[in-house]
């Protein structure tokens, strides 16, 4: 994706059908009346956006429905939002990407050919896992066969490009238990996983649970041995890791994500949602009555933009664009903010390429196998 001309569209969904215990998203079940009300306020929001001009001149390769559980939203609905966007915004040559986050067990077989025919050409799937008291434990409203089935009809509905997520590091997982979900997974012949580690954040119920209930997540060596049975059974599949925690057959690497992680312009729509254009940040308030009564009102949806300085940018684009296995260009980041990444960062630099952390590889500075592991450590270094 040229980044200098191609940006990706964000719509948010803030609804799910019940609240995971885990989950810090924004995100609540939503009443009937809930669901008209966000369809007219964000359709209004795309119709004002589109007239500004430093959006005009934007031209769009990736739209990403994410949420929340957007396919909670009446399947006509989802078609309609999508024209809305196609109709409103330009686009790259080319087919876009247009992906949609899909919760087993809240759309059928004939759903998912109607978001097929409607022009979505990605899914991206929370399986989470294949174990179901794991399942129950994470507050999920589906079981394994029901991810299964989901997987199944998709295929059948046309979609060649589907992402599964899955979360590893539950309370009283085993390195087996894992080893069982991935193998299932990889046993569907995915062209993309997602995986993350469990975190438990505090202020969700998870986070008291954990408390009251006296449970623990699995101990630091045991999520290692986790990560290392990835690399091992995903190395085994065809995929390849591209980010730290993503991995697709070559040709089917998340375009709107990678778009993320190269700090590139990005629309967000809908409560909760964040924009990035034109050298500022806005993130639009997550409450959904706030954001139909600002619009209702004509008032900017987000409380201020946040202007980076331009090595604030630059210290950010170094730290995403390492997320990525292709690591950052240096001569690209000093083109695009003047800055030369050795010079800027000096001796910390030096001592993590002694440390064996990061490395160059021509024009490119990325991270080795520790420095994955110890991602996390590298990164609060160049922040
Ligand atoms: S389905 Fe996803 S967004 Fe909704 S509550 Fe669960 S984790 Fe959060």
């Amino acid at each position: 994706m040229d980044l200098n001309s191609q940006a990706g569209l964000y719509l948010h969904v803030p609804f799910c059908r019940t609240k995971c215990p885990y989950c810090s998203f924004y995100s609540f079940p939503s009443t009937t009346q809930d669901i008209r009300r966000y369809l007219e306020a964000v359709q209004g929001q795309m119709c004002r956006w589109a007239l500004f001009p430093e959006i005009e001149s934007l031209s769009f390769a990736t739209i990403f429905f994410g949420g929340g559980t957007p396919s909670i939203l009446p399947v006509e609905a989802l078609a309609q939002l999508l024209a809305d966007l196609r109709l409103l915004f330009s686009f790259a040559d080319g087919q876009p990407e247009i992906t949609i986050e899909v919760n087993p067990g809240t759309i059928d077989a004939g759903g998912l050919k109607q978001l097929r025919r409607a022009g979505f050409n990605r899914l991206s799937i929370g399986v989470q896992s294949f174990n179901d008291p794991e399942l129950q434990q994470l507050g999920r409203i589906h079981n394994g066969a029901d991810a299964q089935a989901t997987i199944a009809s998709a295929r059948r509905a046309g979609f060649d490009n589907c992402s599964f997520d899955l979360m590893y590091g539950l309370p009283g997982q085993t390195v087996d238990g894992w080893r069982e979900t991935l193998d299932r997974a990889l046993a569907l012949a995915p062209v993309h996983l997602s995986m993350y580690e469990l975190t438990v954040e505090a202020g969700t119920p998870f986070y008291m649970q954990a408390e009251q209930q006296h449970w623990a997540l699995p101990a630091e060596d045991e999520v290692l041995a986790m990560m290392a049975v990835t690399e091992t059974a995903v190395g085994r599949s065809g995929l390849t890791r591209y980010e730290i925690s993503n991995y697709a057959v070559s040709g089917r690497e998340c375009l709107h994500n990678c778009n993320y992680w190269q700090n590139g312009a990005y629309l967000g729509f809908g409560p909760g949602a964040v924009s990035a254009f034109g050298g500022g940040r806005r993130a639009t308030v997550s409450d959904l009555s706030a954001f139909c009564r600002l619009l209702a009102d004509g008032q900017p949806v987000w409380p201020e933009i946040e202007h980076l300085e331009t090595e604030a940018a630059f210290r950010e684009t170094v730290i995403m664009g390492l997320r990525m296995l292709s690591g950052v260009s240096v001569s690209a980041l000093r083109q695009r903010f003047g800055l030369d990444l050795p010079t800027y960062y000096g001796q910390t630099l030096s001592l993590l390429l002694d440390q064996d952390v990061l490395i160059f590889q021509g024009d490119r500075l990325v991270l080795t196998g520790k420095g994955l592991l110890l991602a996390n450590r590298v990164m609060a270094e160049l922040v």
